[in-house]
């Protein structure tokens, strides 16, 4: 299926889990910024080096770096389409974002919202925590920049692929299979 989707929510709404289920099931090239970025902290490389800080303290990498690792996606969101979890998150993203699937004459077709509340996400955050160890779900002021940073950036945004007719908004506090299947109700 070769659509360009976008799933979005707070931190632990289940972005990552339902990316990873719409790959398998649809064959997209799959993109979790999130995921991108930690493996590019981890590889050591100067990009690493540059957004390390940022995401640690749960605060939003600057496009001009966000650039560097989104090389190469057109070739893939062409040949498979492309899912992405955790891009965009504010609105000038969503603006890159739409200019480099046009110069390859793709658009999003659907920006997801898996809807949970912010408390919700700090009893999943927490579960995560103890379940997986990843640091910037450890130290509750992390958290807190990472929920203000959605409540900060979401409304424009949201309002943004609504006026194109291009939201999804779904009840992240569905099971998995649920939201899942709520998903796959829009995919055609
Ligand atoms: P996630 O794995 O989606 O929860 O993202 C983890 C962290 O990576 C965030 O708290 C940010 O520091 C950074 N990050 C993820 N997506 C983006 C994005 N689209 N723009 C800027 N920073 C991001």
């Amino acid at each position: 299926m070769k659509k360009v989707i976008s799933i979005y929510g707070l931190a632990a709404a289940g972005k990552t889990t339902q990316a990873d289920l719409l790959a398998k099931k649809y064959g997209f090239y799959q993109f979790g910024m999130g995921e991108r970025l930690r493996a590019e902290i981890n590889s050591g490389s100067e990009l690493g080096k540059k957004i390390a800080d940022t995401v640690a303290s749960g605060l939003l990498v600057s496009d001009d770096l966000i650039i560097g690792v989104l090389q190469n996606i057109q070739k893939p969101a062409q040949e498979t389409g492309i899912i992405f979890d955790g891009f965009p998150r504010m609105v000038p993203q969503a603006e890159l974002l739409d200019k480099i699937m046009a110069e390859v004459g793709l658009e999003v077709e659907l920006f997801i919202l898996l809807d949970i509340t912010s408390e919700e996400a700090e009893k999943r955050i927490a579960a995560r925590a103890a379940a997986t160890g990843r640091s910037d779900d450890q130290d509750k002021a992390v958290v807190s920049n990472r929920l203000e940073v959605f409540r900060q950036e979401s409304e424009p945004l949201i309002a943004r692929y609504e006026a194109d007719g291009k939201l999804i908004r779904i009840d992240g506090s569905q099971t998995i299979e649920e939201v899942f299947a709520a998903i796959e109700k829009h995919l055609n």
